[in-house]
């Protein structure tokens, strides 16, 4: 049998339904189980889906469709014509529909619609009267299509490039502005039936004019151009663009949807509305919503009219003065609100709906899971679990880390919010605070944020036209719009600071200023958004984390717990940080590098010592600066062993280079010099005999060990030495000791005879009878992975140390990547920066083999990672997958690693889904 490529829905009936979203789109699938599913059978406007095979087919086969589209489509367009009692270019009483894309993926903005095909001069008179004589909601009609038309399918499909501001849409705009003023009338609405036919005329003569072709008056010769556009819109810029920045495969294709219009804008009993099943800024189980009287469906997403609210919770101090849908058409809010009820107990999720009421019935254009930002992703999934909707595994898959991450976001430091009063308010589209320099354009943007500087992007409105800018943005504000706008919805994807529709604001693009209120600000000034309340303030305002002080998040994260296998640590080498990482969940400290307390606060003296023992030139000189070194290693180790109360502390012995740590002032090269009794002249000898051509491959990790053993010796005699004096103490601790930069087990034997001895010294002296460690290796050079079983017989822990077994393992410097890595991801040579997601194929296989060839001679081996890969959600379901037993990231990536742990376990098997209700 021939494929199937057109899909009919309508009439309590589909053939399509949700699960089929990789042929139908994500709009096709659910209009699909909307009309057809026994459970809803919800008012939806008759129609058929084009599957996205057709539109893979037409791209490989020069833009052609499969054999016996055509005869499938005029099937399904008579099943319509049935069911509605209407014909399709029939004079007497036409059918118009609409032509809308859909990919799998839903693609806000991004791509091609048509509305009102099928009007022509046949066709109106006919229109006209089935109206109701309502002649000018014709002609406004007409004058939408020949709009969207000529923009769409003539100079979009046609592949015709205009120049700045000269595209067909904007030259038709300009005609109606020169006819509205000389009307003297400032809305559309205003104009008169005549002027409307007027118009249209001039519309068309100068497409005729710009594009050399007339517009289409024959409604098949439309509807097959508006097909072709919705398949040419899929390769357009701008679905391009915002298919890179997603991730989406350029050979998913889009489907098309051909629907029966029905229509807001045929009076004051007509409207046409956005709503979501809970509140999708702060995951309010509350119905939300905007709608707007006498208006068609893009009209509320475009953000030219400020919508209404649906109901007195959806009302912000933005409309709260505008009427709400429940007071206005009460009997169709009930209605909607009872849809919207099975809606999202039906699919099990919060649902973003798109409705029409044409004279007082209702119509359901489409259903999708909806966006959300952050928070309300984890109240809604916290709440769902407690209504028994959705399982506590459900719950987990339903917060991305990025989502988590918004809860991490920085806000604006409370303290100094208060004293600052806002310049301007909007509505809250996206969360956190940002501040940032603004500047007025997309292009803009990306220029100032190539030079590294912080922006905000200042919009009227945005189109999909701004995506890169505002990517590219820290934040985004809109004079115009609502919680459902281009805007917010794109930065509620993003998770992306944002403030919608600050009525306050006065933008002059061409002066490139702004005022907001009372306040004037011109490009570059800075400003401060407050994503979460909506508020606007002139000035940079100062930011500070949120606090972990948060319930839902905490409750959250332990529902995470009970599923994820690896253990989250992290990476800090303060007190303070050890404190806050537990604050976040850290069941341990992975890597705690000695060397920090060589840089920043309270370094000063340490440092001296660190240097004086560097410049030794003997092993008494040596001895002599460590023994000053001691106490002060000693201390810093027993502060973080202590914040730690008991949980694994992994302390690296010292890492970097020792000429690292040289010296380069003059005055300070004295001092050290008198300190060691030498001249300057034998100081510097001995500094430039430390110089080496390839640092990062010279004389560090265990090699300083292995040359000055006394080093090693004094770092295991400071950790045990803090360890014992803690347990006499009273208190718990853990010590694992670990050696770096390790490539053969010789050098570790070497090291840990040294261990063994300052143990045994370290016991009799504190006349304990043991200390609870461990003794163990980073694996951060190939050859170690490859030796790994023989490393294991001596270690008892493995950390694999990824930041330098990828540089050694690609032989790209971790330090100097950024100079060509930009041109490896534009050529797609590599996927993403192998420095902060593993790279699986390579890196990842010797991590694989380590760990197996570790674990054949020591099944009880411990692995964990500690490169910054430690972090990142990809790589921690790689970790989980290859056997580790925990991951260590930075203080506050641990949330995000506890949920990307747990998303491991269920990537691995399937959730335990809670059955649909009823
Ligand atoms: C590593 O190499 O992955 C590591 C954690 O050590 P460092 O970054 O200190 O070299
Ligand atoms: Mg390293």
């Amino acid at each position: 049998m021939a494929k199937k490529n057109v899909y009919f829905f309508g009439g309590g009936k589909a053939d399509g339904n949700e699960s089929m979203k990789n042929l139908l789109g994500g709009k096709g699938a659910n209009l699909a189980e909307m009309a057809g599913h026994p459970d809803l059978h919800l008012p939806v406007p008759p129609g058929f889906t084009i599957t996205t095979e057709v539109c893979t087919y037409y791209y490989k086969n020069g833009q052609k469709y499969p054999a016996g589209l055509k005869e499938e489509v005029a099937k399904a367009l008579k099943k319509v014509e049935a069911l509605m009692g209407k014909k399709f270019g029939d004079p007497g009483d036409p059918l118009l529909v609409s032509v809308r894309s859909g990919a799998r993926k839903s693609m806000p903005g991004m791509m091609e619609t048509v509305l009102n095909v099928g009007l022509t001069a046949k066709t109106i008179p006919g229109m006209i009267r089935q109206s109701g004589g309502n002649g000018r909601f014709v002609y406004d009609a007409y004058r939408r299509l020949i709009t969207m038309y000529s923009d769409v399918v003539m100079e979009k499909g046609g592949g015709i490039e205009p120049k700045e501001d000269m595209g067909i849409r904007r030259q038709l705009e300009r005609i109606m502005h020169d006819i509205k003023k000389k009307k003297g009338v400032a809305l559309d609405v205003e104009l008169t039936v005549d002027d409307l036919k007027t118009l249209c005329n001039a519309y068309k003569a100068k497409i005729k004019e710009v594009l050399g072709k007339e517009f289409p008056d024959d409604a098949m010769a439309q509807l097959w151009g508006g097909i072709g556009a919705v398949f040419a819109s899929w390769n357009g810029k701008r679905a391009i663009a915002y298919r890179r920045i997603e991730g989406i495969p350029d050979e998913w294709g889009t489907a098309v949807n051909v629907q029966t219009m029905v229509f807001g804008n045929m009076g004051d009993d007509s409207a046409t509305g956005v709503a979501f099943t809970r509140n999708p800024g702060n995951g309010d189980d509350h119905f939300y919503g905007e709608y707007l009287v006498n208006a068609q469906g893009e009209d509320v997403v475009a953000g030219i009219r400020t919508p209404a609210p649906i109901n007195t919770v959806s009302q912000s101090d933005h409309n709260k003065d505008l009427k709400t849908l429940e007071g206005a058409m009460s009997g169709v809010y009930k209605e909607l609100y009872g849809i919207q009820k099975r809606l999202e107990r039906h699919y099990r999720d919060m649902q973003d709906i798109e409705f029409t009421i044409e004279k007082g019935r209702l119509f359901m254009l489409q259903c999708r899971v909806g966006k959300r930002n952050g928070p309300a992703a984890v109240k809604m999934a916290l709440d769902m679990v407690k209504e028994k909707l959705i399982s506590k595994e459900e719950a987990v898959l339903r917060v991305t880390p990025e989502q988590l991450d918004e809860l991490l976001h920085p806000i604006i430091d409370p303290a100094e919010e208060k004293k600052n009063k806002p310049v301007g308010k909007g509505l809250p589209a996206g969360p956190g605070a940002a501040a940032g320099r603004i500047v007025f354009t997309s292009a803009d943007a990306m220029r100032w944020a190539k030079e590294s500087k912080q922006v905000i992007l200042v919009r009227e409105e945005t189109n999909p036209e701004d995506i890169d800018g505002m990517r590219a943005a820290a934040a985004i504000l809109t004079a115009r719009g609502g919680m459902t706008s281009h805007a917010a919805l794109v930065a509620r994807g993003w998770g992306k600071c944002c403030v919608v529709g600050c009525s306050a604001i006065e933008i002059d693009l061409g002066a490139r200023t702004l005022r907001i209120g009372e306040a004037a600000v011109k490009e570059g000034d800075w400003v401060t958004l407050n994503g979460t309340k909506g508020l606007v303030y002139a000035g940079q305002l100062a930011m500070m984390d949120a606090a972990a002080e948060n319930q839902d998040l905490n409750d959250f994260l332990k529902i995470c717990d009970s599923i994820r296998a690896l253990k989250i640590r992290t990476n800090a080498d303060t007190p303070d940080d050890a404190r806050k990482a537990r604050g976040f969940g850290a069941e341990g400290i992975g890597l705690f590098r000695t060397e920090h307390m060589f840089y920043g606060k309270g370094s000063a003296q340490p440092l001296f010592l660190l240097r004086k023992m560097i410049m030794s030139s003997s092993v008494e000189e040596r001895r002599r600066a460590l023994e000053e070194l001691f106490p002060f290693m000693k201390k810093d180790m027993k502060g973080t062993l202590e914040a730690m109360d008991g949980l694994p502390v992994t302390i690296r012995l010292l890492d970097p280079p020792l000429h690292e740590f040289v010296p380069h002032q003059k005055e300070q090269r004295e001092q050290l010099a008198a300190s060691l009794n030498i001249s300057l002249e034998e100081l510097e000898k001995r500094a430039n005999l430390l110089q080496e051509s390839n640092p990062m491959m010279g004389h560090r990790g265990v090699r300083l060990g292995v040359t000055y053993p006394e080093v090693s010796e004094t770092q295991f005699r400071a950790i045990l030495e803090a360890a014992a004096e803690l347990i006499k103490d009273g208190k718990k601790v853990y010590p694992e000791i670990m050696i770096p930069v390790v490539g053969e087990v010789k050098e570790l034997e070497d090291q840990l005879v040294i261990a063994k001895r300052v143990y045994a010294e370290v016991l009799k002296k504190s006349g304990l009878k043991k200390i609870d460690h461990m003794f163990g290796t980073m694996i951060e050079i190939p050859r170690a992975a490859l030796v790994a079983d023989k490393i294991a017989e001596v270690a008892s822990f493995f950390s694999f140390g990824t930041n330098d077994l990828t540089q050694m393992t690609f032989g790209y410097s971790r330090d100097d990547i950024g100079g060509f890595l930009q041109d490896y991801l534009e050529k797609g040579i590599l996927p993403d920066d192998p420095f902060q997601s593993i790279d699986i194929e390579g890196v990842g296989e010797l991590i694989t083999m380590g760990i197996t060839r570790g674990r054949k001679t020591n099944k009880n081996l411990k692995v964990g990672i500690c490169g910054e890969h430690g972090g990142d959600p990809r790589s921690i379901a790689f970790c989980y997958k290859a056997g580790m037993n925990y991951v260590s990231c930075s203080p506050f990536r641990v949330p995000i690693a506890r949920l990307a742990a747990a998303r491991a376990v269920l990537a691995d098997r399937p959730a335990k889904k809670k059955t649909r209700k009823k």
